[in-house]
């Protein structure tokens, strides 16, 4: 669960009964600093004289606001919409593809006026007719830590609970689902989790929940029969990668329960990243020890046209017979997206 160092509320946001609430939630709270500005002024409250402290102050901070513009942006291949619950992360995990996206203080921004952003959401479903419109929840956040916060999460997946045309998903590294284990879901919200072996959550991905939580978090969110799958990303060549990708595979299926309402999805993505992105990474993680060396990588132009380093076409080959293997071996009812 986040807990914020500062709260900024952006102006109208008290207007509504959760920035009311939440207003009176955190202005209690002696250990909170709390702001009221106009919303170009929010920046003005985070601190820091350079990239590092500011990364570090805005992953501190969290700014009560509305989503004024209902215009939802593309979430291809992952959805057809992106849903703008909220944006930022409380996480610091070095490869993090926001670390390029949410500017030099990378605040989490979480939307009040959410019953706005549902009646949007069934604008774009009916303009989809008769095709079914899937939503993406965690296009540029991890939505799960302000959940006991914002219950946006539970009022969106009893929404979409009651769509015959609308899907909703999302993924996350954090466990604070409990309040969405009972809800109507009717199949129509899919949890993914992000998952990575324990060497690499240790060394990359801080302040994020263990391994262990996130499976036990899946696994629960399983037995009240939600769609699950797993995002294990980014997977890294290292020594004994395959010995410790190969344990943390076995563990899921020793967690999770041995009889699935829904096949298990799996998306397997290596690790890659662009130079743009890894100055950046070594201005706000100076000691990073991530493995950013392009002599040991290829480069490839992505789909939207920036070029990025990935393994060598035999690493890239290896992982993928190894995963192929090892997910058919394990998980006879699942479905593997993609292994990239
Ligand atoms: Fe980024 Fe996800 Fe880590 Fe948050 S948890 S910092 S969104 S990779």
């Amino acid at each position: 669960m986040f807990k914020p160092k500062r709260v900024i509320f952006e102006k109208e946001a008290k207007n509504y009964p959760l920035g009311a609430h939440l207003y009176q939630l955190f202005s209690t709270n002696p250990q909170i600093e709390i702001f009221e500005v106009a919303t170009n002024r929010v920046k003005t409250h985070i601190p820091g004289e350079n990239l590092y402290q500011q990364y570090r102050s805005g992953k501190e901070t969290l700014v009560v606001g509305i989503k004024k513009s209902l215009k939802f942006q593309s979430c291809k291949p992952s959805a057809h919409y992106q849903l703008p619950l909220v944006s930022g992360c409380m996480g610091q995990c070095e490869y993090c593809y926001l670390n390029t996206q949410l500017g030099d203080k990378p605040f989490v921004r979480i939307h009040v006026n959410i019953d706005d952003i549902l009646k949007q959401a069934q604008n774009y479903t009916r303009e989809r007719l008769p095709n079914i419109t899937l939503f993406e929840g965690a296009a540029t956040s991890d939505p799960v830590p302000v959940e006991p916060y914002t219950h946006a999460l539970a009022r969106c997946i009893t929404y979409f609970g009651s769509q015959e045309y609308a899907r909703f998903r999302f993924v996350s590294k954090y466990t604070d689902i409990d309040t969405l284990l009972d809800l109507p879901h009717h199949n129509h919200t899919e949890i993914r989790f992000s998952l990575n072996t324990d060497s690499i959550i240790n060394a990359y991905e801080h302040h994020t929940a263990s391994s262990k939580l996130r499976i036990e978090a899946a696994s629960k969110l399983s037995s009240y029969g939600y769609p699950i799958g797993f995002i294990i990303a980014p997977v890294f060549i290292y020594p004994n990668w395959q010995e410790e990708y190969h344990d943390l595979l076995l563990n899921l299926k020793s967690k999770l329960p041995k009889k699935l309402s829904h096949p298990l999805i799996f998306e397997v993505i290596s690790h890659r990243y662009t130079l743009r992105a890894k100055s950046r990474i070594t201005e706000i993680f100076p000691h990073t020890n991530l493995p950013m060396n392009e002599d040991d990588r290829q480069f490839k132009y992505g789909q939207f046209g920036y070029g990025k380093y990935v393994y060598p076409k035999d690493e890239l080959t290896q992982m993928k017979a190894f995963f192929t293997h090892i997910l058919d071996d394990l998980f006879p009812y699942k479905e593997v997206k993609y292994i990239i």
